[in-house]
């Protein structure tokens, strides 16, 4: 993405966001609240219209007003820190139903795809149950296995694991980096620092709408560059 803008209004939440994540790269952005790490997101997927600058996936413009936002979406997952299944749809109809209406697969076809995924995320015996009577660490677990169903080129998280229980965060790290290291892309908002230097190939530190600072995880997060990196870490470390 080059010259990424957003505003609400009169306010200007990315003043010029220029980033390159690489095919099977894992992109690991930190910042405050409000400095724009979720509207970044946002505008990757289209949920935001960015107010000027561009953004390509795989070669694609996904700006391009021509294109169909429903295939940008399912070709862009996304994650977010409230799970957003569908309450009333079981396990299995969660992950099938945007196979169906989006990608228009067969009804046997996308349920393949969905057992396929439920085993990846090892909820096979989830089938049939319905989100209420699953553990947050489980409808996040759901949640990566329905977006991974559409056959997605990225994944994009939203610091997934904030609202679980501290006891619930390993398993969705754990689905995490089994993902990155299948060679999925992701970007990925989080406060797991030990996971982003691991899992990460590249992090950045945005603030007040730009990034202020990027490069290898272990690299910022030990010898940031900048003041601004320094006094966020040392407040979240
Ligand atoms: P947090 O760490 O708290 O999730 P963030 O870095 O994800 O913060 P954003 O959610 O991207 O921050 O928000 C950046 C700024 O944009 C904030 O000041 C927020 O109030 C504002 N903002 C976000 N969405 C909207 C909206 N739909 N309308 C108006 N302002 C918005
Ligand atoms: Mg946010």
């Amino acid at each position: 993405m080059a010259g990424l803008h957003k505003s609400f209004g009169d306010l200007e939440v990315l003043r010029g966001v220029d980033l390159t994540v690489e095919p099977g790269q894992v992109v690991c952005v930190i910042g405050p609240s409000g400095s724009g790490k979720s509207t970044l997101l946002r505008c990757v997927n289209r949920l935001e219209e960015p107010t000027s600058g561009e953004i390509r996936v795989e070669g694609i413009d996904i700006l391009d007003p021509e294109i169909d936002v429903d295939r940008v979406r399912a070709r862009i997952g996304m994650v977010f820190q409230q799970f957003n299944l569908f309450p009333h749809l079981t396990v299995l109809s969660n992950l099938t139903i945007a196979q169906r209406r989006v990608l228009g697969r067969s009804k046997r076809d996308a349920v393949e795809v969905a057992r396929h995924n439920l085993a990846r995320v090892g909820l096979m015996d989830k089938v049939a149950a319905y989100p209420a009577h699953l553990s947050g660490g489980q409808q996040q677990r759901v949640a990566i296995a329905r977006a991974l169903s559409m056959d997605p080129d990225m994944m994009l998280f939203d610091e997934p694991t904030s609202a679980l229980d501290p006891e619930l965060v390993g398993d969705v790290l754990d689905v995490m980096r089994d993902l990155a290291r299948s060679g999925m892309t992701m970007m990925v908002v989080t406060h797991e620092m030990g996971f982003a230097r691991e899992v990460g190939d590249q992090m950045i530190f945005m603030d007040d709408g730009v990034i202020v600072e990027s490069g290898r995880p272990r690299d910022v997060l030990s010898d940031p560059r900048h003041a601004r990196t320094r006094a966020f870490l040392s407040k979240v470390l």
